[in-house]
């Protein structure tokens, strides 16, 4: 996989469903905004269809 999801925290209300649906818990709160863990994101967009006001969406890494 060589995709890792991204946060754009203009968007982001905060909500944390992202969160809970992450299978790898890449995904944690900082200050009202979610978080990825590129580290951790194995690319599967379990996230992105979880965001209800689409503040996730999906990155090319190296
Ligand atoms: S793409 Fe999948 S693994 Fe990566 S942060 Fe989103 S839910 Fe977690
Ligand atoms: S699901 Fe979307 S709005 Fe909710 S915390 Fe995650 S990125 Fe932010």
């Amino acid at each position: 996989m060589s995709a890792k999801a991204k946060v754009d925290e203009e968007k982001c209300v905060g909500c944390s469903a992202c969160v809970s649906a992450c299978p790898v818990e890449a995904i944690s709160m900082e200050e009202g905004k979610a978080k990825v863990d590129e580290e951790k994101c194995v690319g599967c967009s379990a996230c992105v269809s979880a965001c209800p006001v689409e503040a996730i969406g999906m990155e090319d890494a190296e």
